[in-house]
């Protein structure tokens, strides 16, 4: 099953990583959030990741050999650099690397959303395709979501879960499944969150829109 975009964030400054992770999620994305570079070979090897957000001056692995090592693994993940240096051969070795773009510290949070979006598009293939069914159509790249003509304006949550519908359509997807893409790592999840979530989308899309399965989960039909 296709999930949200999911960025992995690698970033030891608790204070910036802790806004990015934020920023991030209100951007609709779902984040995964390593403080150190040690573990971000078996974290790309154990989960599909659309995009690395990858800090450079790490402790433990550097951020540059974290990328010379993902690199040589073959995982061809866009990788977007943040840097406290701003030197030209610093970027050069970054590019050279495998990075494939690169931001200088301090940077403005609406410049990285932009850069995160070109690599997604540059990235292209079936995820970041126009994404449609039972008249709704997404777009998982900029977020926009049209029906009956209309772009709608939806929380962070209800675009998460009713991506996961359109990419799932026709199939039941459990509400374990939808919960895991409105939530990362070490947050609780309520007992009906889900459901609060479902019955806003059907306010939205009409009733009919989404079907239940008691026990099974939900479903948007193609
Ligand atoms: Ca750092």
């Amino acid at each position: 099953m296709e999930a949200n975009v999911r960025v992995l964030l690698v970033e030891d400054d608790l204070q910036l990583g802790e806004s990015l992770e934020t920023a991030l999620r209100l951007e609709h994305y779902a984040v995964d959030w390593l403080r150190s570079g040690d573990a971000v070979r078996a974290t790309l090897g154990a989960t599909p990741y659309d995009l690395m957000v990858l800090d450079l001056g790490l402790p433990g692995v550097p951020g540059m050999q974290v990328l010379r090592q993902v690199r040589a693994d073959k995982q061809d993940i866009p990788v977007l650099l943040l840097t406290a240096r701003q030197t030209l051969a610093d970027k050069v070795d970054g590019l050279d690397s495998g990075a494939d773009d690169y931001l200088t510290k301090p940077f403005e949070i609406e410049e990285l959303f932009a850069r995160i979006r070109t690599l997604l598009r540059r990235k292209g293939g079936l995820r970041s395709q126009q994404l449609e069914a039972a008249g709704i159509a997404l777009d998982p790249v900029d977020r926009v979501v049209t029906f009956a003509g209309e772009v709608l304006d939806l929380t962070a949550r209800e675009y998460a879960i009713l991506e996961i519908l359109v990419r799932n359509a026709g199939r039941f997807v459990s509400r374990p499944r939808l919960e895991e893409g409105i939530y990362s790592w070490g947050e609780e999840v309520g007992s009906n969150t889900v459901e609060v979530y479902i019955s806003r989308l059907r306010k939205r899309f009409g009733s009919s829109a989404i079907e239940t399965m008691r026990g099974v989960g939900y479903r948007i039909p193609r």
